[in-house]
């Protein structure tokens, strides 16, 4: 009876121990298979689209693009945003959904006749205080262009300053900054509470440490000598770098000369260093702004235009303005051109030299000429 009690109680033991192998086995293969059967999804934003196809198809995942959106803060083809995010776990072989940038948002500059009154504010324009005297906000849309108004009255009616010197042309240039930044306040439109730094200092070479106002006085003086050969009248701003002009004051110098044109000169920067282009602003449709806001933004189009044309910068579109001292005190139709980014090192590079900037001059030229033309 004891043997055999005995025998039965240790086979009950070795089923048992087979049984919790076999669960252990089990358990083990489930997980391997779950294992494997997952991956990591690759961080894909930020990165140009056959890039993040590469990565993903290395996951083992696919990349599909859900949307193309206009993006002025990511190159065309870039990824903008993804999902599921970077980092997160999914079974092979799923699907990434991507948004991909097509670039700024482009612009038309062929004329097409609108009717007298016709609603010509398309744009959206950003009240922040906090954007840089010259740094873009909102993108303009993409719709058909007004016929340029006659100097002396918009399709609006509203009357714009008449330049005094009949016969000849007279273009203001303003190379933007000065050697000693003013940091002292004035307001940003007449009659407003709100304000603005006098002067800024500007963007500074990320390789060569120029300053940005060294650069802008260059082009603005070859820009000069352009036009004075094609017998138009050009008053400066400034003339040296030692001097101290709000941008308040700076208008009013084109506003005293009864300038056909303001033309603001520029240069970019930002703390992405891969940020590149021209662009060109112009003053919104706004209160202080409306009588010039139709011919500022052909004024815009043409120079921002010509400018690509000539530097072979990208284009990185046109922007209407409500923030711009410079702008909202300016009676006489007025851009503001940023030339190149000089936080990229190899428009830094180029705007160093004489070549290029010559090149930014004949397009500065180019589109002024072609405006004053239609005037
Ligand atoms: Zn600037």
């Amino acid at each position: 009876m004891e043997r055999c009690r005995s025998r039965r109680q240790g086979r009950r033991r070795l089923i048992l121990f087979a049984a919790l192998c076999l669960l252990v086995l089990f358990g083990l293969m489930a997980f391997q298979a779950l294992a494997f059967s997952q991956t990591r999804v690759p961080r894909c934003t930020e990165k140009d689209i056959e890039e993040a196809k590469s990565l993903a198809s290395s996951a083992k995942l696919k990349i599909s693009i859900a949307k193309e959106v206009f993006s002025e803060t990511h190159p065309e083809g870039t990824v903008v945003s993804q999902e599921p995010a970077g980092g997160s776990r999914v079974r092979k072989g799923s699907l990434v959904k991507v948004v991909v940038s097509k670039g700024p948002r482009p612009i038309k500059v062929e004329p097409v006749a609108l009717e007298a009154g016709k609603d010509m504010s398309p744009e959206t324009v950003s009240e922040t205080t906090s954007t840089p005297e010259e740094r873009p906000s909102t993108p303009v849309l993409s719709t058909p262009v007004a016929p340029p108004p006659s100097t002396d009255s918009t399709s609006t009616g509203t009357s714009v300053t008449t330049p005094p010197t009949a016969g000849g042309k007279v273009v203001c240039i303003d190379p933007g900054h000065q050697a000693r930044a003013n940091l002292g306040r004035e307001p940003i439109g007449p009659g407003s509470s709100q304000t603005k730094e006098k002067c800024r200092g500007g963007a500074t070479g990320v390789s060569s440490g120029t300053p940005e106002y060294k650069l802008t006085l260059e082009i603005g003086l070859k820009l000069r000598a352009l036009l004075e050969k094609k017998g138009i009248t050009v008053v400066m701003t400034r003339e040296t770098n030692d001097v101290d002009i709000s941008n308040i004051e700076r208008a009013e110098i084109a506003n005293e000369a009864g300038a056909h044109l303001f033309v603001r000169i520029h240069h970019n920067g930002s703390s992405n260093l891969s940020l590149g282009g021209a662009c060109t602003l112009y003053p919104a449709d706004g209160s202080w702004t409306a009588p010039i806001y139709a011919s500022s933004r052909r004024a815009a189009q043409l120079i921002q235009r010509e400018l690509v044309k000539s530097t072979g910068l990208k284009n990185n579109s046109i922007f209407a303005r409500s923030d711009i001292t410079g702008f909202n005190w300016s009676k006489v139709p007025a851009v503001l051109t940023e030339i190149g980014f000089l936080s990229n090192p190899e428009e830094d590079r180029l705007l160093n030299t004489g070549e290029f900037q010559d090149k930014a001059a004949q397009g500065l030229f180019n589109g002024i000429v072609e405006y004053l033309n239609e005037t």
